[in-house]
């Protein structure tokens, strides 16, 4: 694939899906503009794209925050005058059974999550619409399709973000735009590694594959909605799960 001259911002770029995405595109000839609340880890994975000759912006910026995503999204399209790609991947969780759930964790999640895709989302689709051009990817979860215990405000975030992706596809199929999800299942990354050892390996035996999948296999169905291959394909959700959910 090749994505020369495309300008993608990747939002939750420091580390596992986000970093793998970021490095991905950089490697097939996009500008990336990278997203994280964490800045530091960023600037590392600007310096990695950097070292393999990629291009490479870094924004230490809150996707909650609808004035972070209007900065830096002016500040993008002041430079590379476009947007071609956005990947909404930017999550969080706070688990906890719905008793116990404290009204915080459920705010910050859902702000996170899916507030984070709407600010993103709606701040770069006026400069899309401008260029008739546009691919947006929403990084979803198994969990938006399936429930899970203890994640009533994970799981209706990125249920919330299905949503959200199927209503913006409609709103701009018509100028060249395509809106989609990937619904990853259990993939390596920070996010769940701190899962105990037992909980892991239940969810090991319950994979027909048995095993967690890797940030690169996330990668591989975004690249592929990104391109030119997956031009007649919007509001859809691909599911990578290693067939957790058929
Ligand atoms: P991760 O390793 O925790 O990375 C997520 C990144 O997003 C972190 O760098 C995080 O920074 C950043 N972030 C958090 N809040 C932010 C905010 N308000 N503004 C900007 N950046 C923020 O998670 P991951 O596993 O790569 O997950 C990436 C996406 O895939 C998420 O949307 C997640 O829900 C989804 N997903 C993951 C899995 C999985 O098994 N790993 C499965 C299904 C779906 P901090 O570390 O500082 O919070």
């Amino acid at each position: 694939m090749d994505f020369q001259g495309r300008s993608s911002i990747v939002t939750g770029a420091s580390q596992g899906i986000g970093k793998a995405i970021a490095l991905e595109l950089a490697r097939e000839g996009a500008e990336v503009i990278l997203v994280d609340i964490q800045k530091e880890k960023l600037d590392e994975v600007a310096d990695e794209i950097r070292a393999n000759k990629g291009k490479a912006a870094v924004f230490r910026a809150d996707v909650s925050r609808m004035d972070e995503a209007v900065r830096v999204v002016e500040e993008v399209v002041k430079g590379s005058k476009k947007i071609d790609f956005l990947v909404n991947n930017a999550g969080i969780t706070k688990d906890n059974l719905l008793m116990r759930m404290k009204e915080e964790e459920w705010d910050a999640v859902l702000n996170v999550n899916l507030k984070g895709v709407f600010n993103f989302s709606k701040t770069v689709i006026r400069n899309m619409i401008n260029n008739r051009y546009g691919r947006i990817v929403n990084i979803s979860s198994i969990v938006g399709l399936i429930g899970n215990v203890g994640q009533c405000n994970y799981s209706a975030s990125k249920a919330g973000v299905i949503g959200f992706t199927k209503s913006l596809a409609r709103e701009v199929a018509s100028r060249g735009i395509t809106v989609n999800a990937v619904a990853p299942g259990y993939i390596d990354t920070p996010m769940t590694e701190g899962l105990p050892e037992a909980v892991k390996q239940q969810f090991r035996d319950w994979i027909p594959m048995k095993r967690f999948g890797t940030p690169e296999e996330i990668t591989h169905a975004v690249k592929f909605l990104l391109s030119d291959e997956a031009a007649y394909i919007t509001g859809q959700v691909i599911n990578v799960n290693g067939g957790m959910f058929m």
